[in-house]
């Protein structure tokens, strides 16, 4: 076993909050080995890429960063090298390959074999592995990047079929975890003091659907709602968050666990991709825009206030002018609190990304101007909402362009700034006036 007494690793982590989740694993298990984090990645002995590939853009970036860690090794040969991640899914063996300085090249299923994948490379050998894998549970401490909020993975993978996505080939199939493994997991938050996690899945709607058993009526006995009741009482955990929705599996059972369970914060986060009915048929999505109008219905009949946000790409192969305007008005008619949008980026191994109807990237680049234009209309509209309200504010940590202030988010998941000590207010749920309102965040004064 080599000696990592002394050594220092580097995670940088690109992508989703899966692959943030994924890297706190990851330094968990190198500083149970011995490791000691290094901010500079020029000064560590082990360095992480934890990559992203859902567009090429996202893709590129690791090798620069790769090209500059590569030239290191040739002066300091004991540094290791490791690509993880969706890239190293996705490349697999090209990667070593490509990258000679390489030492490990894992998929996102081999995380927390993070350790037994080392023992291969203290040994001498490059090693690859993208295998299909059944995920173990880690009982590692994973180091987390707050002390206030945490992820809490309940499905890995996914079993759809979205033609622009990478996804499914770079993370598997779906495989849940046992309610009673998450809840051991948030018990253990709990008594660390973590206040709010958030319960992740790509698709989390599918959460149970691969678990053993099912209730009288035929309906999968675990589901994401039956989660919510289970996990709801566990000491410490003030607020319970989940992403990322998926309209075709969403239920109007879920909206009623989230307003009957206090802890769960009224913030909904379902991509919808486009407003139009052809294109979400292309993109074999499973729903239409009226079944994506009824559940915001649903949602808001239940919880007039509650906050949405949304994904939502343009430009996908074939899209007209008149598709890219239902998107438009889907937009406007629904008012998002938040709305990621992306021009189309064809991936390797997805179906649309052969389609001859490609759209040039011209008319990308136009419509994501034009939709991100109306995306800060309609929230800086929805924002007004909170002018002179009083809301409930868990302070995460002190706002980094003005130490006399601290921040932390709503419960409809704003950001939010006001004065105050973060030694004095970290990881409290403290009464905020709101006095001045933008369309992506808040300030206001304390209320005591
Ligand atoms: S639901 Fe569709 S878009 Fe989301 S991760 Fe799965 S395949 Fe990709």
């Amino acid at each position: 076993m080599n000696n990592t007494q002394g050594k220092h690793y580097n995670i940088t982590t690109f992508g989703c909050q899966m692959n943030s989740a994924d890297s706190e694993r990851m330094a968990g298990i190198l500083e149970k080995m011995g490791f000691q984090y290094e901010e500079d990645p020029n000064k560590a002995d082990l360095i992480l890429y934890n990559t992203c590939t859902i567009r090429d853009k996202a893709e590129q970036k690791v090798y620069s960063y790769l090209g500059r860690q590569a030239k290191r090794k040739q002066e300091k040969p004991d540094l290791t090298l490791i690509v993880a991640g969706c890239v190293a899914q996705q490349e697999g063996e090209n990667l070593l390959r490509r990258i000679p300085e390489l030492d490990l090249v894992m998929g996102p299923q081999h995380a927390n074999r993070l350790e037994d994948l080392l023992e291969g490379v203290f040994n001498g050998d490059r090693v690859v592995a993208t295998e299909p894998i059944h995920i173990v549970e880690d009982i590692t401490r994973a180091r987390r990047e707050s002390e206030v909020t945490a992820w809490v993975n309940v499905i890995y993978g996914c079993n759809e079929r979205c033609t622009y996505c990478v996804v499914p080939s770079v993370r598997g199939i779906e495989q849940s975890r046992t309610p009673e493994a998450i809840a051991a997991e948030i018990k253990d938050l709990g008594e660390k003091g973590y206040k709010e996690i958030t319960l992740l899945g790509q698709n989390i709607d599918a959460y149970g659907r691969d678990l053993p058993g099912s209730t009288a009526s035929g309906r999968h006995k675990h589901t994401l709602t039956d989660l919510l009741y289970y996990i709801h009482d566990i000491p410490g955990i003030e607020r319970i968050r989940f992403a990322t929705s998926h309209p075709r599996y969403f239920v109007e059972r879920l909206i009623v666990a989230c307003k009957e369970l206090p802890k769960v914060c009224e913030h909904f986060h379902i991509p919808f991709q486009s407003g139009d009915n052809d294109i979400l048929k292309a993109m074999s999505r499973g729903y239409t825009h009226q079944k994506y109008r009824s559940i915001m219905e649903k949602i808001r009949k239940y919880m007039p206030d509650a906050s949405i946000s949304a994904d939502a790409i343009v430009g996908f192969p074939g899209e007209t002018e008149a598709q890219f305007e239902n998107t438009l008005q889907l937009v406007e008619d629904i008012g998002f609190d938040q709305l990621n949008t992306a021009a189309y980026s064809p991936r390797p191994g997805t179906p649309a990304a052969i389609w001859e109807n490609q759209v040039s990237e011209e008319v990308k680049s136009d419509r994501l101007q034009r939709l991100n234009h109306l995306v800060a209309v309609k929230a800086a509209e929805r924002t007004q909402r909170y002018l002179g309200r009083v809301e409930e504010i868990l302070v995460e940590d002190q706002n980094p362009k003005d130490p006399n202030q601290v921040m932390g988010r709503t419960r409809g998941n704003r950001l939010t700034f006001f004065t105050g000590d973060i030694q004095d207010l970290k990881g409290k749920i403290v009464k905020v006036k709101i006095t001045q309102v933008r369309a992506f965040s808040l300030t206001g004064e304390r209320v005591f």
